[in-house]
């Protein structure tokens, strides 16, 4: 049963158009971080926004999530809801090695049960009205603008909108119904664990086992007593299957299960199309705006809705998405290095993180990738040689 209704969250402050102007209607399919954040940035700017989400209420489920202090500065006081632990240090592993990272500015823990309706509220608040239990089904062009089948509680319904925001997730069915190819997913699993004693609460883990994933796994604490211990895979089963094998051999217990299909970019995925008189954009993993070098969807989600939500307004918006396509295209780089990386990769690129590199990678974001790249190679110029066999060794890798 639903706890909270959408009336119950804010009172509605919707803005008026000016006279003789008519309302622009945009419709955002998905209530989740990024479709919410293009409701609110585009209903800020004076459209009549209708936010439309298939679940059948307001209790998004809880999910610890890591982020760089980037996400500090894209939302203001609705981050600071959202955050409950902050990491100042990471420590990788492989084949016996360690290496330390202390970050300049923490990383963030954000509790997605908390960033939703903190996100809900301002879109409400600044006139977005969201419906529940309401499902995208089809679009097609009208006179002025697109025409929307959706599944409104178990009956048909028809909307009208001049705009239309896929932010329906990494399945899209919006993407699907204006022609866009789909895209490609990754499976994501981590079980929350008990924090082991010997690992402070302010510290990630992180292990590099390339005969299990060509990703990792990680350790993020969400508390001083819990954390998410998780990793990125190819197979489905065979994902699990490693991630159970790996909570065995380092004794920890699950408590609980998580999981999902996550995007992988490949290349930019262009965010707007034409339906007859009407636009069609994409946002967030609808679009794959997910850094593939670690598979982190939330800041790039939500610089993709600002983008967006400019675009939609006719306030620029493509500065912010050059950058961001900039950003998606190193982590692609970074990603198309490692993967094929063996375990004797790793264990020399640990041991090339030498004082003055492991402070470049403290000092600059995840979410300033170009610039942490560069800064690394001039201060470890060998990384570039382990970079370059990477990338030849990686050449079977589709792009
Ligand atoms: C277990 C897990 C851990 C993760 N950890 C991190 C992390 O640490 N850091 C990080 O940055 N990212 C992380 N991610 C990725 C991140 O959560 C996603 O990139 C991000 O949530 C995507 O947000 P979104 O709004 O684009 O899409 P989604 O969150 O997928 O939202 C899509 C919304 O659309 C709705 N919807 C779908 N179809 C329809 C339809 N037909 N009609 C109406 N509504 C529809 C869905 O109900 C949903 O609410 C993790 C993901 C998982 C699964």
């Amino acid at each position: 049963m639903c706890a909270a209704s959408e009336s119950e969250l804010v009172a509605v402050n919707r803005p008026t158009a000016r006279r003789g102007e008519q309302t622009k209607e945009t419709i955002v399919v998905g209530g989740s971080a990024a479709g919410l954040y293009t409701a609110a940035t585009v209903a800020e700017g004076g459209h009549h926004v209708r936010v439309l989400e298939s679940r059948k209420c307001f209790e998004p489920a809880s999910r610890s999530l890591i982020v760089t202090d980037h996400f500090r500065s894209q939302l203001g006081s609705a981050a600071a809801e959202s955050i409950v632990n902050e990491i100042r240090r990471f420590e990788l592993f492989t084949d016996g090695r360690s290496a330390q990272i202390a970050l300049t500015r923490p990383d963030l823990i954000i509790e997605r049960s908390r960033l939703i309706p903190a996100l809900a509220r301002r879109a409400q608040h600044a006139g977005a009205e969201l419906s529940f239990d309401t499902r995208f089904l089809s679009l097609a062009p009208n006179g002025r603008g697109l025409r929307v089948q959706v599944d409104s509680g178990g009956s048909r319904e028809e909307l009208h909108a001049d705009s239309i925001v896929g932010a329906d997730g990494a399945a899209s069915r919006v993407a699907k119904a204006a022609g866009w190819p789909p895209i490609e997913t990754v499976p994501l699993v981590q079980a929350i664990v008990r924090l082991p004693k010997d690992q402070p609460a302010d510290t990630t883990r992180v292990w590099f086992v390339p005969d299990d994933t060509p990703y990792f796994y990680w350790l993020i604490p969400e508390s001083a007593n819990r954390g998410a211990l998780g990793i990125i895979g190819e197979d489905g089963h065979e994902t699990k299957r490693c991630l159970e094998h790996f909570l065995e051999k380092k004794r920890f217990e699950a408590l609980d299960w998580q999981g999902a299909r996550i995007p992988v970019y490949r290349r930019w995925v262009p965010v707007r199309r034409r339906v007859g008189n009407g636009e069609v954009y994409l946002v967030g993993d609808a679009a794959a705006q997910v850094k593939v070098s670690t598979v982190g969807g939330i800041v790039t989600g939500l610089r993709g809705a600002l983008g967006v939500g400019q675009a939609i307004l006719r306030t620029g918006g493509q500065r912010e998405l050059s950058t961001l396509r900039r950003e998606l295209g190193t982590h692609w780089l970074i990603r198309r290095i490692l993967h094929p990386f063996q375990q004797k990769d790793y264990s020399l690129l640990v041991d090339l993180l030498n004082e003055s590199t492991r402070e470049s990678l403290g000092e600059i974001n995840r979410d300033e990738s170009t610039r942490l790249l560069w800064s690394v190679v001039c201060r470890q110029p060998r990384l570039i040689l382990l970079g370059l066999r990477g990338l030849l060794m990686g050449r079977g890798l589709r792009s």
